[in-house]
Formats: C-alpha cells, structure tokens, sequence
C-alpha cells in the first residue's frame, strides 16, 4: 500500500475490477498438496498470479540443540520471497518485512498446533514465493495450512487466509496488485476453521464501519478459502483412502482362502471387485502423476532460472526437490561455472543409476524424466545468497 493514486481506475462501468472480478470475489486458487518427496508435507498454490510452494520438515529433533524447549516443540516458520518474484528484483535473504511475516505467520499457526506434545521437537514450515502479486502473506498462509496436514501434523483444525481491502471509497476482497499498491486500506487476516482469528493485521485507513464491513467481508473471503483447501485435501487423500481399502479387500480375500470348502464363490467375486478396484485406482494415481510432471513442466519452463536457485536453497536444507514421483528439474546454462556442471551432472547420472536399478525390477512406469531446461540468463549470485540466508535463518532463529 504505497499512495493512493487518482489516475488509477479500479472499478469498470459494471462495477467489476481490473481483473473482472465483483467485490467480494476472491481469485481462482489452485492447490497441488505433496509436491515434494523429502519434504514430510508441502503444497503448492496458486492464488491469481501468487505462486507459493510450501514445505514442512517435523516434528523432528530441533537444532541447534540450545533452541530446544524441554516441554514443547519449537515451531519455525519462514516466508521468503524469491528474488525474481516481483517485477523489480527483490533482494534475496531476509528483510524487516519478511521477519514480520514470519513471525505472523508463525503466530497464526501457534493455536491450532499442539507444540506441547513433542519436547525438544521442531516443526519448521518453509514457504517461498515464486510469484508475487498481493496477498503473498495470506496465500503462504493456506498453503503451508495444507502442507501441515500432508506432514500429518495433528492440528486443531486448517487456517485459512484471506485480506479485504478498500479501494476507490469501496470494501474489495482480496486485493490485486494494484489495488494494494494504490488503495486505501489492506486487511489480512487468517482464520481457524470455528472463526478464531489468528493473524489481523491492517495497512492504511478505514472508518470503524468500513472496519466492520470490511472484518465480514474477509471472514467470508476466509470461508472460501476453507472450502478450497477441504476440496483440495479430499482430491489428494480420497486416493490415499482408496489405497488402504485395496490393502482392506487383499485381507478379506487372504481370510476366504483360509476358509475351505465355503466362499469360492464370493472370493472369485472379490477377486474380480479387487482387480476393477486395482485398475480404477492404477488409472487415478497415473494421471495424478502425469498430471504433476505437466505441472512442474510447465511451472519449470516459466520460471526456468528460478528453479535451479530454489533447488540449491532446498538442497541446502537437506530437502532436494528431485523426487521419484516428481521427476528432476535441472537447469542447463552457460553460465555456470564448471563445479557447478559438475554437480548437476553427477546429480543426474546419480538418479540414472537409481532408476536404471529400478527399472530392472519393475516396469516402465519407474523411469524417470529428467527436465533440462536451458536458462540463458541465470543469476548465480542469487544462489549463493540463497546458501547464506540458509546460515542466516538458522542464526535468526537462534536470536528469537
Ligand atoms: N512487493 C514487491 N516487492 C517487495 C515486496 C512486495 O514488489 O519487496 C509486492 C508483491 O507483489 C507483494 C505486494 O507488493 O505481493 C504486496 O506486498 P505486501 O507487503 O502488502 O504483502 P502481501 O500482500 O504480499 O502479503
């Protein structure tokens, strides 16, 4: 929220925003949940044109061990914005801002986790911007709620995230980019799912009925957001849920065999439900893998010079983005120098070998695709960087 800016127009003769949208409309969300295999949970989310990738490591044992608290779990929580996020380059590492959002956000998290069940314990959620267009905080904060549940962190409920604004004398929801560079007011907050507020925070100017109508409207906005995120987290585990019937049925028809002379019958018809059952839920896995590998294809190619850096960063913290199920995404480029080849190089004939290995059991579905993707223009310096904000954050952290 710079100044508010005359000359901006944000509403058409219908009373629709710069983006078509009604007042109280949020913009199209779209949600993968477990997109990294290392990462004991994590989403990506696209919230308009937010990209967010969010990762949760934990509980697991917290280091340094002196941040360790003896009767709870530390939670951490980290919000950076990648360089190439925002049109003018942002800086890397961390900022005031990206410590107050962290912090925030971290609060946001607090109630719904149950810290006191794991002493000395650390549960660490990092979110990285790829894409920034208003609202990074609040679509962070959905994307890390989910990444928390495929970490099968037991929590209180999801927290779901939305901001409500003012623009042109009018309470919006969910603020575009120049709606929140050149409004009057931006509202955040998150919310638990019985309508607890966890985060508010609010930049700019509103009148006490403005405030009002503005808390409603983004309870609302939040609401939707809720559903969004159920949606999500019922398309990614109804086949988990599938999985572990199938192991359900190989019992059942494991017990008819034991019984002799009775059940022939039923065992040949559990028999033939099981195979219909095993091809309807082969065929739904594969396309959910395929339609992951288009996704990260396509993310990859839009974002090509970015990805090598946020794959060094999560290398960094022991977490690679490569992934059986993923695939690789390794960036080509002229620019690197000759150790930097070297290691991607070995990275790749390393999981050759692994999949060769595998394939020699298994069928073609095993083998991996690896994405070379040339990038012409990669900024190395944003990977060493990176490397040092990892160091920072552990320092940070330790500060707190
Ligand atoms: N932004 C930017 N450079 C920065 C920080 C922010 O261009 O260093 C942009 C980015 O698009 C961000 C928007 O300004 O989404 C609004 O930032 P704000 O601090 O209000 O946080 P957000 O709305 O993203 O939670």
């Amino acid at each position: 929220m710079s100044s508010n800016q005359t000359d901006v127009v944000f509403f058409d003769e219908n009373g629709l925003r710069t983006d078509q949208r009604k007042p109280d409309e949020i913009r199209p969300m779209k949600i993968k949940i477990g997109v990294l295999s290392r990462a004991n949970g994590s989403c990506y989310l696209e919230w308009g044109a937010n990209k967010i990738l969010a990762a949760v490591y934990g509980p697991r044992e917290a280091h340094p061990r002196r941040i360790q608290l003896a009767n709870r779990a530390v939670i951490r929580y980290r919000y950076n914005m990648q360089s190439f996020s925002v049109e003018d380059r942002a800086r890397p590492g961390p900022s005031r801002r990206s410590s107050e959002i962290s912090k925030v956000s971290r609060e946001a998290f607090e109630p719904v986790l149950f810290p006191e069940d794991y002493p000395k314990a650390a549960i660490d959620i990092f979110v990285e911007v790829l894409q920034a267009d208003a609202g990074t905080r609040t679509a962070a904060i959905n994307a890390a709620s989910l990444a928390l549940v495929d970490a099968g962190i037991p929590m209180r409920g999801l927290v779901s995230a939305c901001a409500a604004g003012k623009v042109d004398g009018k309470i919006v929801l969910d603020l575009n980019k120049p709606e929140d560079n050149y409004g009057d007011a931006d509202l955040p907050i998150a919310m638990t799912e019985d309508g607890k507020i966890t985060l508010i925070q609010m930049d700019g100017h509103l009148t006490p009925s403005e405030f009002e109508e503005a808390m409603d409207l983004v309870q609302k906005g939040c609401r939707q957001v809720l559903e969004i995120q159920k949606a999500a987290l019922l398309e990614k585990f109804a086949s988990v849920m599938d999985d572990d019937d199938e192991e359900v049925i190989e019992e059942e028809i494991e017990d008819e065999d034991e019984i002799e002379n009775s059940g022939k019958g039923n065992a040949a018809e559990n028999d033939d439900d099981f195979d219909d059952f095993e091809n309807d839920s082969e065929g739904g896995s594969a396309d959910l893998d395929d339609e992951i590998n288009a996704f990260v294809a396509e993310v990859s190619e839009r974002l090509a010079k970015d990805v090598s850096a946020i794959i060094r960063s999560y290398e960094n913290e022991d977490c690679d983005i490569e992934d059986d199920d993923l695939d690789i995404v390794v960036i080509e480029d002229e620019e690197m120098d000759a150790d930097d080849l070297k290691e991607i190089e070995k990275f790749v004939s390393d999981f050759d070998d692994d999949s060769d290995d595998d394939s020699d059991e298994e069928s073609d579905d095993e083998e991996t695709d690896i994405f070379i993707i040339e990038a012409d223009d990669l900024d190395e310096s944003d990977a060493d960087e990176d490397a040092e904000f990892d160091d920072d954050f552990d320092e940070d952290e330790e500060e707190e």
